[in-house]
């Protein structure tokens, strides 16, 4: 069967995600959209300006296939002056169509029948989907809500990885819990990696979005794991530039010519213009990040005290766009778990949010223990979550 066939419906169209599914309902009934993780207020202008700029400077052509120069160039100073990693930007750093791209041409370069391809559960949606245009088997390690925040499941751990296990995808800060993995969370990982000679990927798009003080700590940077880790990354989170899909992935140069090999049979090259903005912001931006940082803290506040007084359950997220709330005070046998529940939001109390279900293996027991929790964004101006948090007040008026 073709590998399509299990990403569409049964009438051969693409399914719609989740969260297109949830935008499309939240316009349809006029919702507060806290469904979709986009920031409604653009990056600074001078990055933007910067882009214009590239383009009346004529860089309007295809860019070579690992990327421009100024970029790797910018990709690899970050590393090293954010995290004392040390790549080379000729062999060891690859621009990517966003951190979606590098994800999916990554697993396709590494992962293929026979093999398994663990991912932490819950998990961001396009994972599910490349594993499966690898014909590889998607396994999972769940994340438990405890009373420290959703914490990797170090047990469960040991006994998910297996000889088959090709692949370890990471993602810190995770999405959807807003969990930023602990040093005992990566060596876990990291010393089951070395168990079985698995390479492991991980998507830190979230990287310099964590809140309170709390550090992202990249697997690469752990003792040996340079040495079997793709980093992946992406400037769309980091500067509000989600449209402009400039992602990344570095690590060591042997894997990163297997990713490049599939990548430029994917887009070839991306984004030209936006790459030597991109370049610029990623050198001169730490204060327009450090800005959005403190402003996303403020509104994550918000939106947490505001999802706690209507009744829900809401779990402080130490980094992300994104609070996981516990919505079983409001299920009832018509609707019965927080899909049903999320469907009926809109019109309810005109405001969307995503079901975590939709983020697990359909019916797994992480599914089932999450099924009555959802997501909700506050990338969001304050006034809109305001107008959220009033909106849902009407579940219990
Ligand atoms: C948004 C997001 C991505 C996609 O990044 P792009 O650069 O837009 O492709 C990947 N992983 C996670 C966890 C995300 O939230």
């Amino acid at each position: 069967m073709a590998r399509a066939a299990g990403l569409a419906e049964p009438g051969g169209a693409p399914r719609p995600t989740i969260f297109a599914e949830m935008t499309a309902l939240a316009q349809r009934e006029g919702a507060v959209n806290l469904g979709q993780g986009f920031p409604d207020v653009d990056g600074p202008e001078w990055i933007r300006e910067a882009a214009v700029q590239a383009i009346r400077d004529g860089v309007n052509q295809y860019a070579p296939g690992a990327g421009l120069p100024p970029l790797r160039e910018a990709i690899a100073a970050h590393q090293r002056e954010h995290y004392g990693i040390a790549v080379d930007p000729d062999t060891q750093v690859l621009a990517t169509t966003g951190a979606t791209e590098a994800i999916a041409a990554s697993i396709l370069a590494l992962a293929g029948p026979g093999e398994e391809v663990l991912t932490i559960e819950p998990y961001y949606d396009s994972y599910a989907a490349s594993i499966a245009m690898a014909g590889a088997t998607h396994t999972t390690v769940p994340l438990i809500p405890t009373a420290e925040g959703f914490r990797l499941d170090t047990e469960a751990l040991r006994g998910a990885v297996t000889d088959r296990t090709r692949l370890i995808l990471v993602n810190t800060p995770h999405n959807p819990t807003g969990t930023v993995l602990r040093r005992p969370e990566l060596e876990a990982i990291a010393e089951q990696a070395r168990r079985v000679d698995a390479v492991v990927i991980t998507d830190e798009v979230y990287e310099h979005l964590t809140y309170d003080g709390a550090a992202h700590l990249p697997m690469a940077a752990l003792p040996g794991m340079g040495e079997r880790t793709l980093t992946i990354s992406s400037s769309g989170k980091t500067f509000s530039l989600t449209g402009w899909k400039v992602g990344w992935v570095t690590g060591p140069a042997h894997l990163i010519t297997a990713v490049s090999t599939v990548k430029q049979f994917l887009t070839y090259t991306s984004g030209a213009p936006f790459q030597i903005a991109i370049a610029r912001a990623l050198t001169e931006g730490r204060a327009d990040v450090s800005a959005l940082r403190e402003g996303l803290q403020r509104r994550r506040d918000l939106l947490v005290a505001g999802l706690r007084e209507v009744g829900f359950g809401a779990v402080v997220p130490e980094g992300t766009y994104f609070v996981c709330a516990d919505a079983s005070p409001f299920l009832t046998p018509q609707l019965p778990d927080g899909a049903a529940l999320a469907r009926a939001l809109p019109r309810l109390a005109g405001v969307a949010g995503v079901p975590i279900s939709a983020f697990c293996v359909p019916g797994s027991d992480t599914a089932d223990a999450l099924g009555s929790w959802l997501r909700f964004t506050f990338v969001k101006r304050e006034d809109v979550l305001a107008e959220g948090i009033e909106r849902l007040g009407r579940l219990t008026g």
